[in-house]
């Protein structure tokens, strides 16, 4: 069974969590009463307000804070953009099929089963206490007959322990070697499998009634991003360095969704595209407020030898020793951390890892993902990759876009190069449909190659240039055609490509793995489930609740409710018959931090009593300072430790 380990220590079944997030209505999945879809979910009312709440922390910590400039681009791409980008080509999961029953394993997730379930019943069979990976237990439910507890030779457990910490950076090629090596079949059957082969993620559609233009349901905001950056650019006055962020859907094919809101079909994300200069070692001028940031932080050379061990270190530290490749990418690992600190995340259960070689795109520079446990292990929630100058070049070779910054520079540079020039004239009449290729491929030698070529020319009075697809590849050229000299130029303007940090966070995944984080049951009541959310995201901050349902507390109610509204702060009245220990509970489910009793005091003095959730303690006071006490708490201006040093305690009413 899974279980999930809460911040107060208790083990608690997951089950029970889960039938808390249906029954409150946080999310659901879709099209239930059609049977459902894998992968696909609804939010509820609390659900909507938990997701809007941590965009709205997400808008005012990275965009508000770094005057980031938002975009909402479309969701429907035409071909040609992923193309160029290189998702179409690449943006695929190996998968494998049973030919037999026509099962379909995602093929690194399969191995990672099979050899985990091995190395369970290595450790029965030696008598070991089996730790139990929550994930693994219950994909093994579904998909493994059981585990056979036969004793593996200590070479092949270091073995297996080995692939399992780096099954991330394995290929189609090489999963299926690992399928073959070690006898891996379908789980359920024990039949065998064909070899993995690529799928790609990509929802195609087409554009239009002629279906002449096929298109797809992006993957990821990027791309919509880097395809602005050029009206961004000049929106910023030319400034540099500055970054793009978006929020919106994304839509990936996934091969096997499971694991509820972490593997879906269709999920929101919040990307940043970060474009700086790439001379001058990428720094950030804030990196000097986040350097003494500690972090957890898991290498890949770590990883490589076959451990998970991490590594606290300052980020400050990291940068200098070259392990986080630049200030810039740093600073928005240290930022990434605040703000999931800032919505409530357990700090014990975050890490840090670094991608390896294979894992990234063969353009990144470096890549880091922020790592959150949960019951199904640890998960990837935001990743923060260098992706150098990728995306902006590829689009501006496709289409001839300048998506360049160009600079005038503060003293012009004088640069000595050998130059070539061609007789235009003569140049023609030779070459005819040919001329522009040779002309391309004169034009795009090297410095190196031209001094060379130089005194060819001074010495044979000819020169042969390599042009590809003219005659043999070989092209002649004589001196009254061409001279190479060696001349200064001047240039004012410097032009570059932008490299692009890009942070993207899965907000379903953040969402669910921080409502394991917060999740607790009360020590005297395990059905008593609490949703510890900090109030700055809690879906509803305050629950009023009148002793009864008697008509003097309405008024009250009624001016509470108002006040409360006109400040921006969300509540909810619950006059239901049922006892307020009952009601209050409901609340603590839905993650209310603050509840305001209104009783026949209250009626006579207009005074109340303010609940902490998580506490259960009261204050009472006056309708101006309880008001105020809301205020602070829900800005996060105050704990309620601050409240109740300041407020008279009350314990005159049972409010459990
Ligand atoms: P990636 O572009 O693959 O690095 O994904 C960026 C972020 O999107 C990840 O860190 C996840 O938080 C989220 N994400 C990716 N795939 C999924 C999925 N299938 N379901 C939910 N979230 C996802």
């Amino acid at each position: 069974m899974a279980t999930l380990t809460t911040k107060t220590g208790q083990t608690v079944d997951r089950s029970s969590l889960e039938s808390l997030v249906r029954r409150r209505l946080f999310f659901t999945p879709s099209f239930e009463i059609y049977g459902g879809v894998s992968g696909l979910y609804d939010y509820g009312p609390p659900g909507c307000s938990l997701q809007a709440n941590i965009v709205d922390l997400w808008r005012k910590h990275f965009v508000l804070e770094e005057d980031m400039l938002e975009v909402d681009t479309t969701m429907l791409t035409p071909h040609e953009v992923l193309k160029t980008s290189g998702h179409v080509d690449k943006f695929a999961d190996w998968m494998c099929k049973d030919p037999k029953t026509g099962e379909i394993f995602r093929a690194d997730h399969l191995v990672e089963e099979v050899l985990e379930s091995r190395l369970k019943g290595d450790k029965e069979a030696r008598g070991q206490k089996v730790v139990v990976d929550e994930e693994k237990e219950a994909k093994k439910k579904k998909k493994v007959k059981e585990t056979k507890v036969v004793k593996l030779d200590d070479a092949v457990v270091a073995e297996y322990e080995e692939v399992l910490a780096k099954i991330d950076n394995y290929d189609g090629d090489e999963l299926g070697q690992l399928i073959t090596k070690y006898d891996i079949k379908n789980p359920k059957t024990d039949g065998p499998l064909l070899p993995p082969v690529a799928f790609n993620l990509m929802f195609q559609t087409s554009i239009g009634p002629s279906s002449n233009m096929p298109g797809y349901l992006r993957p990821e905001t990027a791309q919509g991003q880097f395809l602005t950056f050029q009206k961004l650019l000049e929106f910023n006055q030319q400034q540099m360095p500055f970054a793009s962020a978006s929020i919106g859907k994304s839509f990936r094919n996934e091969i096997s969704p499971r694991a509820g809101l972490l593997r879906v079909r269709e999920f929101l994300m919040a990307e940043i595209e970060h474009f700086v200069d790439p001379e001058g070692g990428k720094k950030h001028p804030r990196f000097e407020e986040v350097k003494d940031t500690e972090m957890s932080l898991l290498n890949r050379d770590v990883q490589l030898s076959g451990s998970t061990k991490t590594e606290q270190m300052t980020i400050g530290k990291a940068v200098e020793t070259g392990l986080v490749d630049n200030e810039t990418l740093g600073y928005f690992l240290a930022r990434i951390q605040q703000f999931l600190l800032k919505i409530g995340v357990d700090k014990s259960k975050l890490r840090f890892r670094q991608h390896m070689a294979n894992e990234m795109a063969h353009y990144a520079a470096d890549c880091w993902d922020a790592e959150l446990h949960t019951s199904y292990g640890w998960i990837e929630c935001v990743g923060c990759a260098d992706r150098s100058a990728y995306d902006l070049t590829v689009h501006k070779n496709k289409t001839g876009a300048p998506l360049v910054v160009r600079e005038t520079r503060p003293e012009p540079l004088r640069i000595e190069e050998w130059q070539v020039n061609l007789d235009k004239k003569k140049f023609g009449p030779r070459f005819k449909k040919d001329s522009k290729t040779v002309e391309a491929a004169v034009e795009a030698l090297s410095q190196e190659l031209r001094e060379k070529l130089a005194l060819d020319l001074q010495q044979n009075g000819k020169i042969e240039v390599d042009v590809e697809g003219v005659g043999s590849g070989k092209v002649e050229l004589e001196k009254d055609l061409v001279s190479i000299e060696k001349r200064e130029r001047v240039e004012h303007i410097r032009e570059y490509t932008p490299n692009v940090i890009e942070p993207s966070f899965g907000i379903g995944r953040i969402l669910y793995s921080l409502i394991e984080h917060v999740y607790w049951s009360r020590p005297d009541d395990e059905a008593r489930g609490v949703l510890s959310f900090p109030p700055v995201i809690a879906p509803t901050k305050v629950l009023l609740v009148p002793l009864s349902n008697h008509a003097s507390f309405r008024p009250l109610l009624q001016r509470l409710t108002s006040k409360l509204r006109r400040a921006g702060i969300s509540n909810r009245v619950d006059d239901s018959s049922a006892s307020i220990g009952k009601r209050y509970a409901r609340n603590d489910e839905l993650g209310t931090p603050l509840g305001i009793t209104v009783d026949f005091q209250s009626v006579k003095d207009q005074t109340y009593t303010l609940r902490d959730r998580d506490t259960t303690k009261q204050v009472r006071a006056s309708e101006d300072e309880i008001l105020q006490a809301v205020k602070s708490l829900v800005d996060g201006d105050e704990t309620w430790e601050d409240i109740r040093k300041r407020l008279p305690e009350f314990t005159g009413q049972e409010a459990e």
